[in-house]
């Protein structure tokens, strides 16, 4: 069932088609964290991408995949900012336009980033269902192509290359714990690692408020939830009541979803900067903290966890979380 959604041949096409892009990233081995788990912990390091998160993946993918009218006319879309900026970075280097609408939650590092790469960034309301009605006038009124950045089989297929590199570079994969908020980066990732080596687990990180995957996954369908100011700002946002794919795949393909707080979201990245020497931001940095935590018991088992973005505030991550 989930194959007519999204296949193994899909995200191996994603896999060829992006290559000239995005990084190989490497995956780390994560010492310290493996002596607190007695786990053997990998870093899967999505931060080294040049747009600072995995996003780009599926950006570029969904952008390779337009035709000419299509790609002339632009994209549009709605962002929690990683996911904009790799359409700005794709509008950039393949040459089209490209507009982001975002909440005003969306950080002003994150929207600067996007201006420099010549996109045009809309902010509109506090939440993400102000900037889509936004998006759904630009493609009603200038036939531009909305691309979701989690919700489309072209964008998680982009995603799901990283199953693809995590098995390449770890066979002896148990398990991989993934930060989770529309879905597309687990359902992805779950995708191919299932098909590929079925006895594989995959875990769902997201933040205690606002975790829309897990409350909709507990429910049985779609629910919305409030979106309030995180640590984690990638993580924010609704799974969208019409949701289409995600779920259906979120639903089939996760083994369990783990809910971090606030203040186990810092400890994480503070543990990422002071034992990794690395610059993390919040929504990269749950999956970290479900190990750290102990939230998710790792002991006996190889895992990777996806490490999915660097962009962080930088003041804020100096005053706040380097001490
Ligand atoms: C978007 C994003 C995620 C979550 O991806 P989904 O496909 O929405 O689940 C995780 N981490 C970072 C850094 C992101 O930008």
């Amino acid at each position: 069932m989930t194959e007519d959604i999204l296949s193994l041949s899909d995200i191996e096409d994603a896999h060829q088609r992006i290559a000239p892009h995005v990084l190989h990233t490497p995956v780390v081995p994560a010492f310290d964290l493996s002596e607190k788990s007695g786990g053997d912990i990998w870093l899967k390091l999505e931060t080294l991408q040049a747009t600072g998160a995995f996003k780009l993946r599926g950006a570029i993918n969904a952008a390779l995949c337009l035709d000419d009218d299509a790609r002339a006319a632009g994209i549009v879309a709605v962002s929690s900012g990683n996911h904009g900026r790799g359409l700005a970075y794709a509008g950039r280097k393949l040459g089209f336009r490209a507009i982001i609408c975002v909440s005003s939650l969306v950080p002003a590092v994150k929207v600067e980033a996007m201006r420099k790469l010549g996109a045009e960034v809309r902010i509109i309301g506090d939440n993400q269902d102000a900037a889509e009605e936004e998006a759904n006038r630009l493609v009603r009124e200038e036939g531009m192509t909305f691309v979701s950045p989690f919700d489309d089989p072209i964008v998680m297929a982009g995603q799901g290359t990283i199953g693809i590199e995590l098995l390449e570079d770890l066979p002896d994969l148990d398990v991989a714990i993934v930060p989770l908020s529309g879905g597309g980066l687990i359902a992805g990732i779950a995708c191919a690692l299932k098909a590929l080596k079925p006895s594989v687990q995959v875990i769902g990180v997201t933040m205690e408020r606002g975790a829309a995957m897990h409350e909709s996954l507990k429910a049985g369908h779609p629910v919305p939830v409030d979106e309030y100011p995180s640590w984690a700002d990638a993580l924010g946002g609704s799974i969208g009541l019409d949701n289409k794919y995600s779920f259906t795949l979120c639903r089939a393909l996760l083994d369990d979803t783990v809910l971090v707080s606030e203040d186990e979201i810092v400890a994480a990245m503070r543990h990422m900067y002071r034992a990794q020497q690395l610059v993390i931001e919040g929504g990269a940095a749950v999956g970290v903290a479900a190990v750290l935590s102990g939230k998710y018991d790792c002991s006996g088992k190889k895992a990777a966890i996806v490490v999915s973005g660097r962009n962080v505030d930088m003041d804020r991550f100096t005053k706040e979380v380097a001490l």
